[in-house]
């Protein structure tokens, strides 16, 4: 089974998540695609995230309806930061026969050389990188000093319709009062709104 891994704060989760899920779904024939929140991004280990289990119920509103689309814990169930590389070691550990694919937009695509073992990373996994918005690929130059001709054999490019939402944007509008109706889907909407996330510039409590 080939299957997509798509990491992230998911802070929430929104519009630009789930179209660079479905576009990869149907460009790279993926027959699923797993949503993994991180438990401690490594990068964001000084700010305070949402709840896991508000977070992983987002997503899970997020993605209700797509057969193809599904959360998995497996960061949120061990302890300690999510460092991709241990996600993926794990993964190919239980799941042997399952050909990874590791989802990434542009932004991530850009960290990856100073990513835990990113050498690694591109033996257990083809990289899936996405256009964020309307900005390019970035160059692999860096890449290849880093992990070789990896960075060209194990890296695929997809394109999606660029939209240019972020969480930090999404959580701004909200503590501002302003709409994020269409960014997010609506029952994602819905539950932020009931529950009063990201209403004040400390919501959401650090795990
Ligand atoms: P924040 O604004 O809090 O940093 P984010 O919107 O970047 O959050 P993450 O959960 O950190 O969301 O992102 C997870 C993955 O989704 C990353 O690989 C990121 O590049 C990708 N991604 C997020 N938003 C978009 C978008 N609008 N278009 C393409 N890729 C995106």
């Amino acid at each position: 089974m080939k299957v997509g891994i798509f990491g992230g704060t998911f802070d929430p989760i929104h519009c630009g998540h789930v179209i660079l899920a479905e576009q990869c779904r149907e460009q790279c024939k993926l027959d699923e695609v797993w949503f993994v929140p991180a438990a401690l991004p490594p990068h964001k280990l000084t700010t305070s995230i949402t709840s896991p289990k508000s977070r992983c119920e987002m997503i899970e509103f997020a993605i209700a309806g797509n057969p193809a689309f599904r959360l998995n814990t497996i960061e949120l169930d061990r302890t300690g930061p999510s460092f991709t590389v241990t996600t993926l070691e794990q993964l190919h550990s239980q799941k042997v026969s399952h050909e990874l694919f590791l989802l990434i937009g542009a932004d991530s695509l850009k960290d990856l050389p100073h990513w835990r073992e990113p050498a690694r990373i591109l033996e257990l996994a083809t990289v899936v990188a996405v256009n964020r918005g309307d900005r390019p690929l970035p160059d692999r130059s860096e890449l290849r000093v880093v992990v070789g001709s990896a960075a060209d054999q194990r890296i695929v490019a997809v394109t999606m319709p660029g939209v240019d939402i972020s969480a930090t944007d999404i959580r701004g509008r909200v503590q501002a009062g302003r709409s994020i109706r269409y960014l997010v889907p609506r029952a994602v909407e819905m539950y932020i709104h009931d529950q009063g996330l990201f209403r004040s510039r400390d919501s959401g409590v650090s795990q």
